[in-house]
């Protein structure tokens, strides 16, 4: 085994996420994408190493398949990394869904998804993680929210309140893990050019609205989280990243 940095990257098998897998990569960190979908894995895992290749950096980059809304698939994920890696030294929580609606039409089963994916998934998978950074007494972790989890949006109450969910999640995890040399911090993007944003029809148009009038690409989310994840003194902060975007909302 390499004795590289291991960086896992959940939600690394498409947009932000593997942005962030690609730029954990370009500095050295041995990546493992995790998502709900295999082929999805095998794909970006495959890219992600040709990519490699072809800038020559000897990371190691793996794929491992884990549904974050049923805790006992993270539990036997987790349970699977023990016999193949050593530290995690960073846990990017980037995976999440969205199903946006009116609150009036918003079934019980959309509710339970967007929570059991966005809070839940996130809160277990920190959890399951954080046991490995503590015998090693160094971590960072960097969940990904979202800044309509401080503003609020109309038809996104339940996304919304799952991303708030987070920043109280972040803030609190924080708190009580900074004494064992562990960093927990959020980055609530604006508006992403990712498979998330390719259907949505708003008025005024996203760019209209983005005081920097243009919406952000996942490379730009993954230097943020870049950041935050090697700031070794930083914990418990919310960093918005989103062309000003909540300065208007
Ligand atoms: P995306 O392109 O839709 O990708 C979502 C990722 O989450 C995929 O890797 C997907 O895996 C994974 N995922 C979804 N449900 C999962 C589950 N149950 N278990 C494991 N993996 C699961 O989304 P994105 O735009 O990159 O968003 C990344 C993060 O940024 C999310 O937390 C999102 O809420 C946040 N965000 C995005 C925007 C934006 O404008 N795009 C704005 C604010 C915040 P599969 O490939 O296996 O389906």
């Amino acid at each position: 085994m390499s004795a590289l940095r291991q960086a896992l990257i959940i939600g690394g098998s498409r947009g932000i996420g593997y942005s962030v897998a690609q730029r954990f990569a370009k500095s050295g960190y041995n990546i493992t994408i995790v998502s709900k979908n295999e082929d999805n894995v095998n794909k970006s895992v495959n890219q992600l190493r040709q990519w490699s290749e072809q800038n020559n950096n000897s990371v190691v980059v793996s794929g491992q398949v884990c549904d974050i809304s049923r805790p006992e698939s993270i539990d036997n994920f987790v349970k699977s990394l023990d016999q193949s890696l050593g530290a995690v030294e960073v846990l990017v929580n980037a995976a999440a869904v969205n199903r946006d609606k009116l609150l009036m039409s918003t079934t019980e089963d959309v509710v339970d998804d967007i929570i059991e994916t966005n809070l839940k998934g996130t809160i277990f998978m920190c959890k399951s993680v954080l046991r490995r950074m503590v015998r090693h007494k160094k971590g960072s972790i960097v969940n990904i929210g979202s800044v309509v989890g401080l503003t609020g949006n109309r038809g996104q109450t339940i996304y919304s309140a799952s991303k708030a969910g987070l920043v109280g999640f972040t803030k609190s995890l924080a708190k009580e893990v900074a004494p064992i040399g562990v960093t927990v911090n959020l980055i609530a993007p604006g508006f992403v050019k990712t498979d998330m944003t390719s259907n949505i029809i708003i008025n005024p148009k996203p760019e209209d609205l983005i005081p920097m009038r243009r919406m952000g690409s996942p490379q730009e989310i993954a230097e943020a989280v870049y950041f935050l994840a090697n700031a070794s003194y930083i914990t418990g902060e919310v960093l918005i990243c989103d062309g000003g975007l909540h300065l208007v909302l």
